[in-house]
């Protein structure tokens, strides 16, 4: 198993790399870019949702051949339930890629948009999209979760994601309420329009954003997941999001840390105010 050192040194190895060969690299993007254009079915408003649905039906079918295929892995495993028979019957319809489609093609069809008429971007365009995206969707994210585990009116529509508790699968990731995965759909094409992303980062972006959805609700700690490997635990991952499911008390955050310890932050202040011998009487 890659250590999380060992990852951690490639991805020093690709950033260097990239920097050393910062014009081959540019020049590859761009060559990308113009093949990636030309083809007729990326060309298609549709495209994006299609990409979306895709990369997240190969994530999850990547994380349940670990799941069934390979129980080696299973010492990695947050939770120790290998009860995957009761985990695909409970609650689980097959109607989750129509509710996630179904808004993507309606707002295609409201606001036709798709120029691929842009110049190539450049590696460091495509990597401010994609994390400055990923930033925004977890801002909203946090703020919604929030509200929907606080606002008691909200927890209904929140509780159907909750069903599995801490024993959570990849498939998690999109076990979710109509009106929860509309809102979550919604926030990825805010988070990609605002910063008014490139067409190439969108198509990575949804493909990155699928895996890091599927990772955080796998159930797995491997050494090289991201929580892991990008450091001062800025990264929540699959460990905090877990406890997340277990408890439904703590860390509100999709991927990244720094909302959920502010918050946790204020909260003790508070109590610890409202302990304070001071404020009786
Ligand atoms: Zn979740
Ligand atoms: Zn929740």
């Amino acid at each position: 198993m890659f250590s999380t050192n060992q990852a951690r040194g490639c991805i020093c190895l690709l950033i260097a790399a990239v920097a050393f060969y910062h014009k081959s690299a540019n020049a590859a993007v761009a060559a990308v870019w113009d093949t990636y254009r030309s083809i007729p079915l990326v060309q298609h408003d549709s495209f994006e949702p299609l990409v979306a649905v895709t990369a997240f039906f190969i994530w999850t079918r990547m994380w349940h051949v670990l799941d069934v295929y390979v129980p080696s892995l299973r010492v990695y495993k947050l939770h120790l339930s290998h009860n995957i028979k009761a985990w695909k019957l409970e609650g689980y319809p097959r109607w989750e890629a129509v509710y996630y489609l179904a808004p993507l093609l309606v707002f295609d069809w409201i606001y036709p948009r798709r120029k691929l008429d842009q110049p190539p971007p450049s590696v460091e365009r495509v990597v401010f999209d994609v994390i400055g995206a990923l930033l925004i969707y977890d801002l909203l994210f946090f703020f919604s979760h929030l509200a929907l585990h606080k606002v008691p009116f909200l927890r209904r529509f929140h509780a159907r994601h909750h069903v599995m508790g801490g024993d959570m699968r990849a498939c998690d990731a999109t076990r979710a309420h109509p009106l929860e995965e509309l809102a979550l759909v919604t926030f990825a094409i805010t988070s990609l329009n605002l910063l008014r992303c490139h067409f190439l980062s969108r198509f990575i972006f949804n493909i990155t954003i699928g895996y890091m959805l599927t990772e955080v609700h796998s159930g797995y700690d491997f050494p090289w997941m991201l929580h892991r490997v990008v450091p001062f635990k800025l990264v929540g991952g699959s460990v905090r999001h877990g406890q997340h499911h277990a408890k439904g008390d703590r860390y509100y955050q999709q991927f990244f840390t720094y909302l959920d310890d502010t918050y946790e932050w204020v909260r003790r202040k508070q109590q610890r105010i409202g302990e304070s011998p001071d404020q009786e009487g």
